[in-house]
């Protein structure tokens, strides 16, 4: 099973601050019958008690994000970092980290940042917790609850995850040959995301004489790079169009302009991905491709999530 780290009150453990949680519906509901979560609350972690004493982020003279008990000053910056590190083995084992927006610990952007003594903030601070996170695992995709309300944001958040537990499961260490294989199965879904992208990283696969950590470590940043672009009408378009391709020999006539009305239909807003999604899958049940049937594109994650319905 896939493992996820997730902001504990978002799986409906009462840790916040005043005592309640902050339980997501997607997350518990949805994605959580394909995931096993490893929930986690630093503030909890580092001892402090729930409820608790408002925590905020604050700008020191010299420039550093602190965060500290508002009703007292106590810098708590070290020790909810700290308990990040303590945690590198146990974030090796995951897939993905959904996190809670806002949170001076959890929130991965835009979370408010004060003057020390002041009540006027900006949104530009990034949450301690989730910060060194960041630092640890950088490839690994990390998402806040409340921008998975988005379809767009959440569809791209969940392809991340899958292809990122694909990488993790890959048998190591890792071979040239593991890397062509897990690109070529991943060409389709890099070329709707970031079509120069998956160019500049063949190339480089291309040319690879030996294999060492730090190119697999750069190769996965940046294909997860690529893949947060979010995927274009028109990228999709120019995919589905050059897998239609493929079925040139078998469809009629009629059977190939109902398909590329189906994807003009899709271009033009009328349609959902899903609709030629669909036509394609169903083409490719009836004359089996191995090259098509290996991309992951077509079925990046478990297709009872329907997120392309939305999209
Ligand atoms: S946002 Fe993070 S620190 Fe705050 S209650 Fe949730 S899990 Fe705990």
């Amino acid at each position: 099973m896939v493992k996820v780290g997730i902001s504990s009150c978002l799986v409906g453990h009462k840790v916040r601050f005043d005592g309640g949680h902050k339980a997501s519906d997607f997350c518990q509901n949805n994605l959580g019958k394909f995931v096993e979560y490893v929930p986690l609350c630093p503030e909890m972690g580092i001892g402090l008690p729930a409820p608790r004493p408002s925590i905020r982020l604050e700008e020191n003279e010299a420039g550093e994000t602190r965060a500290v008990i508002t009703s007292t000053g106590e810098d708590i910056t070290n020790r909810l970092s700290q308990y990040a590190s303590d945690r590198k083995d146990l974030f090796k084992g995951l897939s993905g980290y959904v996190l809670c927006a806002k949170s001076p610990s959890c929130g991965l952007e835009r979370v408010r940042l004060y003057t020390p003594g002041e009540k006027a903030n900006r949104k530009a601070g990034v949450g301690v917790f989730a910060q060194r996170l960041r630092e640890l695992e950088p490839a690994m995709p990390m998402e806040e609850d409340g921008r998975l309300n988005d379809p767009h944001l959440r569809e791209n958040f969940v392809t991340r995850l899958f292809v990122y537990a694909e990488w993790k499961s890959l048998p190591q260490p890792l071979a040239k040959k593991d890397i062509l294989a897990f690109h070529t199965r991943h060409k389709l879904l890099l070329l709707a995301h970031n079509q120069s992208m998956y160019r500049a990283l063949g190339k480089q696969l291309g040319e690879l004489d030996s294999m060492d950590e730090n190119f697999t470590n750069n190769y996965i940043l940046e294909v997860m790079q690529a893949l947060s672009k979010p995927a274009s009408k028109s990228n999709h378009t120019n995919v589905l169009q050059h897998v239609q391709g493929y079925f040139k020999q078998q469809l009629s006539t009629v059977e190939r302009e109902a398909l590329a009305q189906v994807i003009l239909d899709y271009r033009q807003g009328v349609e959902p991905l899903s609709a030629p999604m669909s036509l394609l899958k169903h083409y490719l049940k009836m004359y089996p491709k191995p090259y098509l049937l290996g991309q992951s594109y077509f079925q990046p994650y478990p297709q009872a999530l329907g997120l392309r319905y939305a999209l």
